[in-house]
């Protein structure tokens, strides 16, 4: 689960790490209201203007602007919000904005060389280890800086029985070329944003930039927090920041009622027992010829009321032009999910596109002789290939 930039931000202030300082406003007038009060709070006149939505590059995207005075705060604000923002990380359509934070202005004025660096914290997949990751190259896209100069992005493992040693925090302000006030400052925030994300338990953070001030002070100026959903179970604090808008609103759905379904843009949606077996038929439909439009685990139990919400799920997406059914009978019976495939197609009534179904494991023959006695427009298979050449010959 993502957090919004404001609300990372909140809780890594909680944990020690020095932040911009900001105000969220979801209207024009909210958002001068927020500005006064950073104005008394922090002497600050400048204020940054930015879109809450769940994408970086905001910043490209016309989503962070800079306002110098509350007429300037009022006319922006009233531009993003409810503007669709497009960035290098949304899909064409952007992203529509409900939201601003305005935050104080810390590039202050005058200062030419504000020094920004990039830090993640994340998990190596390969060592099993939390790793920070850091480079003198913040404030744009860490994709270019490894393509272009990767001699500029350093990483530093954690061992998980020690945590973070204090010399770790140190070799970090010392590659990133600080001394005096700066590194003290450094050493403080890599300490204490590691803290957030271990106690946090949290799968991603990227703060980038990571800014020094002209008067060397370190802080977080953006933020990308991941939770892990897993966990959430004991963070019900951070479990309540969820902001659904910023979801695929078929993906929340699914969730609500336990499947396991993620959107993607093809054709062919499908409706699989299990994530590996899932994997498989979407490499199969691209064989095929089509490209998945989902996927879907629907798990042990596919009984006729689950079938139909599946099906209704996958339906739901307007380029769906076949269905691929692929279930492997282990524990539960074909023949008994092939009687649930029959009963939620006949209770829709309304499905229009083909639908092959392919039934493997216990009773497939019996599953089989089912479909192909049901009158429905429904195709079975019991081979994989059979299944893929059925798929190909609907799409042709
Ligand atoms: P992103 O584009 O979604 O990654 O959003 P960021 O929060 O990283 O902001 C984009 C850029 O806006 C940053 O790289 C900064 O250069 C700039 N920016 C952010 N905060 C401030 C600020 O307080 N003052 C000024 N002048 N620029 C800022
Ligand atoms: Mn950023």
């Amino acid at each position: 689960m993502n957090l919004h930039e404001y609300q990372g931000k909140e809780m890594l202030a909680s944990f020690g790490v020095r932040i911009q300082r900001g105000i969220v406003a979801t209207t024009p007038a909210e958002a001068v209201a927020a500005a006064k009060k950073l104005t008394e709070d922090t002497g600050t006149g400048w204020h940054v203007i930015k879109a809450q939505v769940h994408a970086g590059g905001r910043g490209k995207g016309g989503g962070v602007k800079l306002a110098k005075n509350l007429e300037q705060v009022e006319e922006i604000a009233g531009q993003i919000i409810g503007m669709n923002l497009v960035t290098p990380q949304t899909s064409a359509e952007g992203k529509k904005v409900h939201q601003v934070l305005i935050a104080e202005d810390v590039y202050y004025p005058g200062d030419n060389e504000p020094e920004e660096y990039y830090m993640s914290v994340l998990l190596n997949r390969a060592t099993g280890r939390n790793m920070i990751m850091y480079s003198t190259e913040g404030g744009m896209d860490i994709e270019t800086v490894a393509e272009e100069t990767p001699h500029l992005i350093f990483t530093e493992e954690i061992n998980p029985s020690t945590g973070l040693l204090p010399f770790q925090a140190r070799k970090i302000a010392f590659n990133l070329g600080l001394s005096g006030t700066a590194f003290k400052e450094m050493t403080k925030f890599v300490a204490s944003l590691y803290k957030a994300y271990v106690e946090t338990d949290s799968s991603l953070f990227e703060i980038n930039p990571v800014l020094k001030t002209s008067d060397d002070k370190i802080m977080a100026v953006d933020s990308k927090v991941t939770l892990d959903e897993n966990a959430l179970y004991r963070h019900k604090d951070l479990a309540a920041l969820r902001d659904e808008r910023e979801e695929n609103a078929v993906e929340v759905e699914a969730k609500a009622v336990g499947l396991n379904y993620v959107d993607l843009d093809g054709n062919v949606g499908c409706m699989v027992n299990g994530a590996g077996l899932a994997m498989a038929t979407m490499d199969l439909i691209k064989q095929a010829g089509g490209e998945p439009a989902n996927f879907l685990d629907v798990g042990g139990t596919a009984d006729a009321e689950r079938v139909e919400i599946a099906f209704k799920l996958i339906l739901k997406d307007p380029n769906v032009k076949a269905i691929l059914v692929n279930i492997f009978g282990g524990i539960v019976r074909c023949d008994r999910v092939a009687q649930g495939i029959i009963d939620a197609y006949k209770n829709m009534g309304d499905i229009t596109v083909p639908i092959i179904v392919r039934l493997q494991g216990t009773n497939a023959d019996i599953a089989k002789e089912l479909i192909d006695n049901s009158g429905l427009d429904v195709q079975s298979a019991i081979e994989f290939q059979e299944a893929a050449d059925k798929v190909q010959a609907v799409l042709a």
